[in-house]
C-alpha cells in the first residue's frame, strides 16, 4: 500500500558541509518519518572550519518557494532556520499571513544569527526584523542563549535567569518560547525551559562532551517541526525533540579538520552491504 507521510517544510540556507542548514533539517525530517520540502534563503559556502561565503536568494524567489509548496503540496508544520536578510525576513513574514504559517499551520522559528564559529548568518540590520515581524507569528521560537543575549541583551548565566529571558522572549509575540541552556557550560545537564506565557516545562538530557555539535540547533528544531507536523501537541513535540537531538549529539562524529556534525545514524539501522 502506498502512504504519503506527513510533510514539513524548512525555510533555511544550504551548508555546502552538510552538518547544518537545510541539510541536516531534510535528514532530520527523514529520520523523523517526515517528508521535507525547502524553501533556501542563502548558499553557504563552508566547511568543518568556517563560513567563507554566502550568496542571498531573492526575497521573491523565497516567497516564490513556500507559495509553491503550501499551494499544491501542503504542509503541516514549518521551521525557519537561517534568513540572512531583512528583506528575506520581510518576506517571510508576508508569507506567514499568506498561507497561514503560525497560525492554521505550526511554525517553528530558530532565530540563527551565526554559525558556531561565530561567522555571521544574519545581517545585522535584520535582528530588528526577526523580533518584530517574525516572532509575533512563530507558534515557537528556539534560541540558544548567544541568540538570547542579541534578541533581548540578556547575558544569561543562571537558571533564573533562563526563566528571565523566557519571560522576556515571550512578551515580543511568540505563543511558545523554547530557551537552550546548552551553552551554560558548568551546568552538568542541558536544560530547556518551555514556556507559554503561564507555565514552565524543564526538559533536562545530560551534557554530552564532544566537541561535534555543528548543526544541534537546526536538528533540535527540526525534530521538533517533525512531531508537530505529525500532529503531536508543543510539550509532546518538545519532549521528542530534545530526545532525539541528545542522541544525535552522543553519536555526533568528526568531520574535516574543524567541528563534526551531530548524527542523524543513531536512528537509522546499520546500512546494507553495498
Ligand atoms: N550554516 C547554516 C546554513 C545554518 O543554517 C546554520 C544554523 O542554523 C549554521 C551554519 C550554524 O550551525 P552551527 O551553529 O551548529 O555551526
Amino acid at each position: 500500500m502506498t502512504v504519503t507521510p506527513p510533510v514539513a517544510l524548512t525555510v533555511a540556507g544550504s551548508d555546502s558541509g552538510g552538518g547544518a542548514g537545510l541539510q541536516a533539517d531534510l535528514r532530520t525530517f527523514t529520520a523523523c518519518g517526515v517528508h521535507g520540502c525547502v524553501a533556501v534563503t542563502a548558499v553557504t559556502v563552508q566547511n568543518s572550519r568556517a563560513v567563507t561565503g554566502i550568496v542571498e536568494i531573492p526575497p521573491s524567489t523565497v516567497a516564490d518557494q513556500i507559495r509553491a509548496v503550501v499551494s499544491d503540496i501542503g504542509i503541516g508544520a514549518a521551521k525557519t532556520g537561517m534568513l540572512a536578510s531583512a528583506g528575506i525576513i520581510s518576506a517571510v513574514t508576508k508569507m506567514c499571513d499568506e498561507v497561514g504559517l503560525g497560525t492554521s499551520v505550526p511554525l517553528v522559528v530558530d532565530p540563527v544569527a551565526a554559525s558556531m564559529h561565530g561567522d555571521p548568518l544574519l545581517t545585522a540590520d535584520a535582528l530588528d526584523g526577526v523580533r518584530s515581524e517574525l516572532f509575533p507569528h512563530a507558534t515557537l521560537v528556539t534560541p540558544n542563549l548567544d541568540e538570547v543575549r542579541l534578541l533581548i541583551g540578556l547575558d544569561v548565566q543562571s537558571r533564573a535567569q533562563q526563566y528571565d529571558a523566557a519571560r522576556a522572549l515571550h512578551a515580543l509575540g511568540p505563543q511558545w518560547v523554547l530557551v537552550k541552556g546548552g551553552h551554560l557550560h558548568d551546568d552538568p545537564e542541558c536544560v530547556d525551559l518551555l514556556y507559554d506565557g503561564s507555565d514552565v516545562i524543564e526538559f533536562t538530557a545530560p551534557r554530552v562532551a564532544t566537541p561535534h555539535t555543528h548543526g544541534g540547533g537546526d536538528t533540535l528544531a527540526a525534530a521538533i517541526t517533525s512531531a508537530l507536523a505529525r500532529g503531536a501537541d508543543m510539550p509532546t513535540a518538545v519532549r521528542y525533540g530534545k530526545h532525539y537531538v541528545s542522541q544525535a549529539v552522543a553519536h555526533a562524529y568528526p568531520l574535516g579538520t574543524g567541528v563534526g556534525p551531530v548524527s542523524p545514524f543513531w536512528r537509522l539501522r546499520p546500512a546494507d552491504p553495498c
